[in-house]
C-alpha cells in the first residue's frame, strides 16, 4: 500500500493566515475597524511565555491589534478578574485570551466565565461550550476548528463517516467531538477508561489523537485508508539531535503514514493551524461585535 498523504498543517495555516490579513484589510478600509485582542498571562512559565509572544506575533501580522498583560505570578485572583473586566469594557479589544494554566491562587473557571462571551476567542466560556454542544452558532475552541478545516478540505464531506476522538478534554476532545457531530459524523469519544482502544479506532474512518502520549495509536489500529488527525505534543528524548529531545504526536506516525489515506505529521500538522484559527476567531468576534458582515 502507499504511503498516506502528508497533511501540510504549516501551508494550511498559511493560507488561512493570508485570508485573514486581506479580511483584516478590508475591514479598515471599509468600516476603520482593527481588530484588537489581547492576551492575560499571569506567571513566567516558558512555555506560556513563547506561545503567548507566538501569538502576538501574528496578531500583528495579520495587521491586527495586538496586546499582552503580563502580570506576575503572586498576581491575586481580583487582580486578574479585575483585568479581564477592563478587557471587556475596552471597546478595541474584540477578543480576550486568558493563557491557561493560571496558578493554584486562581479560580480558572470563574475568570475563563468572567470573560464577555462574545469576546472568548478560546471558545472555553460554558455559554459558547452550550451553544457549541446545542448545534448552535458558537465561538468554538480554536485547535479542534483547526482539525476541521483540515479535515473537511482533505475528506470532502464528513458525512455519515465514523470518527473517534482520543482523549475528552475541555479544550480538544468534548469540542472535537460536538464540532464532528455537526457534520454529521458517527462519532465515538474515547478516554482512559475506554475498553479496546484498538478495536474502537480500526473502526473509524477519522482517528483524532488527542491524548498527550508519545506514540501511543499504532499503526494496526489504523484502519485502511482512514485519515488521522494527531493533536498531540510530547517531547521525548533523541541523542540523534542537537537538543537531545525532539517533537512527537500521539500517533507512530511511521506505522500510521504506511496504513492511513491521509496523516498530520507532528510538529507542522495542528500545531500551526491553532493560532491561525485564534486569529479567525477574532476577526469573527470583532465583526460581530462591530455589527458589520465578515468580508468574504
Ligand atoms: P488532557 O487534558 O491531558 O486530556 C488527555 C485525554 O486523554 C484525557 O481525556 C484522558 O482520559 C485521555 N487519555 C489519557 N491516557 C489515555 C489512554 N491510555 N488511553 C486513552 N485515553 C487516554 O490533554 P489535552 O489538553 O486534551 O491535550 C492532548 C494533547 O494535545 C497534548 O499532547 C497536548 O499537548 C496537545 N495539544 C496540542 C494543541 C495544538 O495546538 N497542537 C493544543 C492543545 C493540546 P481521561 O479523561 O479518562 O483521563
Amino acid at each position: 500500500m502507499s504511503e498516506a498523504t502528508r497533511i501540510d498543517g504549516k501551508a494550511f495555516a498559511a493560507n488561512l493566515r493570508a485570508d485573514i490579513g486581506r479580511k483584516v484589510a478590508a475591514l479598515k478600509q471599509r468600516h476603520g475597524l482593527t481588530p484588537g485582542l489581547s492576551v492575560v498571562l499571569v506567571g513566567e512559565d516558558p512555555a506560556s511565555e513563547v506561545y503567548v509572544r507566538n501569538k502576538g506575533k501574528a496578531t500583528r501580522e495579520a495587521g491586527m491589534k495586538s496586546d499582552t498583560y503580563a502580570m506576575a505570578a503572586n498576581a491575586s485572583h481580583a487582580e486578574v478578574m479585575a483585568q479581564v473586566e477592563a478587557l471587556n469594557r475596552d471597546t478595541s479589544v474584540h477578543g480576550i485570551l486568558v493563557q491557561l494554566p493560571l496558578p493554584d491562587q486562581i479560580d480558572a473557571d470563574a475568570i475563563i466565565n468572567a470573560i464577555d462571551p462574545d469576546k472568548d476567542v478560546d471558545g472555553f466560556h460554558t455559554l459558547n461550550v452550550g451553544r457549541l454542544n446545542s448545534g448552535l452558532d458558537a465561538m468554538a475552541p480554536c485547535t479542534p476548528v483547526g482539525c476541521m478545516i483540515m479535515l473537511k478540505e482533505v475528506v470532502g464531506d464528513l458525512t455519515g463517516k465514523r470518527a473517534i476522538v482520543v482523549g475528552r478534554s475541555n479544550i480538544v476532545g468534548k469540542p472535537m467531538a460536538a464540532l464532528l457531530l455537526k457534520e454529521h459524523c458517527t462519532v465515538t469519544i474515547a478516554h482512559s477508561r475506554t475498553r479496546d482502544l484498538a478495536g474502537e479506532c480500526r473502526r473509524a474512518d477519522i482517528v483524532i489523537a488527542a491524548v498527550g502520549r508519545a506514540r501511543m495509536v499504532k499503526g494496526d489500529w489504523i484502519k485502511p485508508g482512514a485519515t488521522v488527525i494527531d493533536v498531540g505534543i510530547n517531547r521525548i528524548e533523541d541523542a540523534t539531535t542537537k537538543s537531545g529531545t525532539r517533537l512527537v504526536g500521539d500517533v507512530d506516525y511511521d506505522a500510521a503514514a504506511k496504513v492511513a489515506g491521509a496523516i498530520t505529521p507532528v510538529p507542522g500538522g495542528v500545531g500551526p493551524m491553532t493560532i491561525a484559527c485564534l486569529l479567525k476567531n477574532t476577526v469573527t468576534a470583532a465583526c460581530r461585535q462591530a455589527g458589520v458582515p465578515e468580508p468574504e
